[in-house]
């Protein structure tokens, strides 16, 4: 079983093609982002050579240490929790932030983005089974937070995201994605904005979040096999 990242990338670029058949969508409206927390450079390199051009990572820490190491044409999204206090340390990396889960974490964004001269694509972690454990915002706070984006020049809310409840049954995930997908429609309307993109959907249940209207899928371990390691450091990466 050991399967290079290009082999996994052709099945799980087969899935997304049938899921995007089964739903009647184009599958140049679905990318990857390629989630290479715990690996190192060298993993990152591979996964360049294979046609993947966007990484995600979810600790701060971790990806300032490895972005620099890797190869420099990649765009790199954070995915993860983000501290209000990291995200000086992490702006100037990467190109969008997945995980917006407070107004004030977008205030900072917008301010910081603005002191580097540039505005800031995010998108609204949102907490739809309210599971007490996770992150992102309650349903019910989504709309006024885009609303309170209308008023920031350097970041601009373009679309939601949502981690479901891990199930070993992926249609388990379905009334999630959905709801996220609906949530989106109506602030959408609301407050006449344009909210094209959804987060959703990892390495169990991609398939079915793309049958549901995702257009980025982040993906670990589908195209790196198992993380052994809690984060990847240069010490660590024998560096
Ligand atoms: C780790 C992670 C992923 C990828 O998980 P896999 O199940 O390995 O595909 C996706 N999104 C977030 C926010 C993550 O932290």
């Amino acid at each position: 079983m050991s399967e290079t990242v290009q082999e996994r990338l052709a099945d799980v670029e087969a899935r997304i093609a049938a899921a995007c058949e089964r739903a009647g969508r184009a599958p140049s409206g679905v990318s990857i982002v390629a989630v290479t927390k715990t690996f190192g450079p060298e993993v990152v390199a591979e996964a360049a050579s294979a046609g993947l051009s966007v990484m995600g990572e979810n600790r701060v820490q971790e990806a300032v240490q490895k972005i620099p190491l890797c190869p420099g044409r990649l765009e790199w999204h954070m995915i993860g929790h983000l501290q209000r206090n990291k995200v000086r340390q992490i702006l100037g990396l990467v190109e969008w932030v997945h995980s917006v889960d407070s107004e004030r974490l977008l205030q900072t964004i917008d301010r910081v983005a603005g002191e580097l001269g540039r505005t800031m694509p995010v998108l609204l972690e949102i907490n739809v089974s309210g599971e007490s454990s996770k992150h992102g915002l309650a349903p019910d706070a989504a709309g006024p937070l885009v609303a309170a984006a209308c008023g920031l020049r350097n970041v601009e809310v373009r679309g939601f995201m949502t981690i479901p409840p891990f199930t070993p049954d992926a249609g388990d995930a379905r009334p999630y994605f959905r709801a996220l997908r609906r949530l989106r429609d109506t602030c959408s309307r609301k407050y006449d904005v344009e909210l094209p993109e959804l987060s959703m959907g990892m390495s169990n249940d991609f398939d079915v979040a793309v049958e549901e209207g995702a257009t980025w899928i982040r993906l670990g371990s589908v195209l790196f096999g198992r993380r052994t390691g809690k984060t990847w450091t240069r010490e660590l990466g024998g560096l």
